[in-house]
C-alpha cells in the first residue's frame, strides 16, 4: 500500500486528496496542515460581515468523508532540504516523523511583505485568521464620529474584490467613510484585459472611491500613511483610520519548480517522489501557472493521477490546462470577467451569476460531486 502525504490542504491539496480517494482505499492518505480547517480563500473578501468559519470546512470532517488522516501541524522546510527528504522518504514534523512513498507540497502563497506594512496594516493573514468582522465592527462603533478614512493598498484582483465588498457593507450599515485605493500600477488588474481597468475605473468614480494610481505605499504611523506619488515625485501624508494592505501574494515558502508532470526539480535533478501543486508550484509546461484557484485544483488533480499512473507503471500526464475564463466580483451583484477568449468580456449581474456558479461548482466538489469537465 502506497503512503501518500499531502502538505497543505487548500484548493490544490484537497483536489489531490479527493482525486486519490476516488480511486478507492488502496492508498494510505495523510494531510498535514497548519490550520484546523480548509479555508475557501476565494470567499475571504466577504468575511468583513460573515465570520470566516462560514467559509471553512473542518479537516476532521473532510478526513472522514475522503478517508485520509489529518495531522494538525506546521511543516517547515527549505529548498536545499528537498533532496534529503527524497532520499529519506520521511517528513520531519514538530511531533515526530511521517514517512511517505510520495509527498505532495501544496502550501499555497502568502502576502508579499511591505516595508513597515505588517506592523500597522491589516492584510491577507488577518482575513484568514478571521479578523475581518472585528475590524468592521470597530468601524461600526465609530459611526457617530467623523467619517472613517479607509485606505486599501493594491489594485490587483484580490484588492479590488475586497474594496467593493467593503464599500457595499459600509453603505448598507450607513457608516460614514471616505474610501481610497492606492496602487503602484497605472492600470487596475494589469494582468487582465484593458476592459477590466475601464469598467472598474468607472465604478470607482460612481462609488466615489478616490483612486491613486502609480502611487507607492511607504509606511503607516498613528492613523496616517505616507505614499509616494511616482508621477509627481512627491511624498504625501494622508489620514487613514484603517489601512488594508493587499499588494499581492508570493509562493510560500518558496516557488517549487517542477517538471511538466508535477515532480519537483532540485536544480536540473528530478525528485521522483516529491510533487508540488497550487500557488507554490511552477510547472515547466504549457499549462496555466497563474496563482489562481482554478489552476490549483487542476494541478492537484493532475498530480494525483500521475502518482497513481507511475505506481502502476503507466505514463504520467503532462500539465496542459489552459484558462477557460476569469472573473472577479465587484460587490454582491456585480462582476467583470472573460469567458472562453480574453476578448469576450462579461460584466454586471450576468458575470456575478457565473462567478457564483463557479463557487458552487467548487462547493459540490468538496461534497464529493465532481462537475469539472475534462482533464486535469
Ligand atoms: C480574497 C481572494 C479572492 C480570490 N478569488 C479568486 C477567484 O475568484 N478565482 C480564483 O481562481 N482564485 C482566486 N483567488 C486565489 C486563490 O484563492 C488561490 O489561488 C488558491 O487559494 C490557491 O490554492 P492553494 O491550494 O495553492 O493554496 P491555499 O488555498 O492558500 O492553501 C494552502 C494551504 O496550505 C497550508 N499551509 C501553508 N503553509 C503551511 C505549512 N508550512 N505547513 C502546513 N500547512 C501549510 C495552509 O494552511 C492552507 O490550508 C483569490 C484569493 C483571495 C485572497
Amino acid at each position: 500500500m502506497q503512503k501518500i502525504v499531502v502538505v497543505g490542504g487548500g484548493y490544490a491539496g484537497m483536489a489531490c486528496l479527493i482525486e486519490l480517494a476516488k480511486k478507492g482505499r488502496r492508498h494510505e492518505l495523510h494531510l498535514v496542515d497548519a490550520e484546523p480547517g480548509h479555508c475557501k480563500v476565494t470567499h475571504l473578501h466577504k468575511t468583513f460581515t460573515t465570520p470566516v468559519e462560514g467559509y471553512t470546512v473542518p479537516f476532521a470532517q473532510l478526513a472522514e468523508k475522503f478517508g485520509f488522516r489529518f495531522h494538525h501541524q506546521r511543516v517547515s522546510f527549505a529548498a536545499d532540504e528537498l533532496p534529503r527528504l527524497e532520499n529519506a522518504r520521511a517528513l520531519p514534523l514538530p511531533q515526530g516523523t511521517l514517512d511517505f512513498d510520495q509527498l505532495v507540497i501544496s502550501t499555497g502563497a502568502s502576502a508579499i511583505p511591505l516595508r513597515n506594512g505588517e506592523k500597522q496594516g491589516f492584510g491577507l493573514g488577518d482575513l484568514r485568521r478571521g479578523r475581518g468582522v472585528e475590524v468592521f465592527n470597530r468601524l461600526l462603533e465609530r459611526s457617530e464620529e467623523e467619517p472613517a478614512q479607509i485606505t486599501l493598498v493594491g489594485g490587483g484582483a484580490t484588492g479590488i474584490q475586497i474594496l467593493f465588498e467593503l464599500k457595499e457593507q459600509l453603505r448598507r450599515k450607513r457608516i460614514p467613510h471616505n474610501l481610497r485605493l492606492v496602487d503602484l500600477n497605472e492600470r487596475l488588474v494589469p494582468d487582465q484585459p484593458e476592459g477590466f481597468h475601464r469598467y472598474i475605473g468607472k465604478k470607482l468614480q460612481r462609488e466615489e472611491i478616490e483612486y491613486y494610481p502609480e502611487t507607492r505605499y511607504l509606511d503607516h504611523a498613528e492613523q496616517a500613511i505616507r505614499v509616494e506619488d511616482l508621477r509627481a515625485g512627491r511624498i504625501l501624508s494622508m489620514n487613514s483610520h484603517l489601512t488594508l494592505l493587499f499588494p499581492g501574494v508570493t509562493p510560500s515558502p518558496f516557488a517549487l519548480e517542477s517538471n511538466a508532470y508535477g515532480q519537483v526539480l532540485s536544480g536540473q535533478t528530478v525528485l521522483p517522489s516529491i510533487f508540488s501543486a497550487g500557488d507554490c508550484a511552477y510547472f515547466h509546461s504549457r499549462g496555466l501557472n497563474l496563482l489562481t484557484a482554478q489552476a490549483a485544483v487542476r494541478k492537484g488533480r493532475l498530480v494525483a493521477r500521475n502518482i497513481l499512473n507511475l505506481a502502476e507503471g503507466k505514463n504520467p500526464y503532462k500539465y496542459r490546462y489552459q484558462e477557460k475564463g476569469y472573473l472577479i466580483s465587484l460587490g454582491s451583484v456585480d462582476a467583470i470577467g472573460w469567458l472562453g477568449l480574453r476578448c469576450n468580456l462579461v460584466k454586471g449581474f450576468a458575470a456575478s451569476f457565473i462567478k457564483d456558479a463557479m463557487e458552487t461548482q467548487y462547493d459540490l466538489f468538496l461534497d464529493g460531486v465532481d462537475t469539472y469537465l475534462g482533464f486535469p
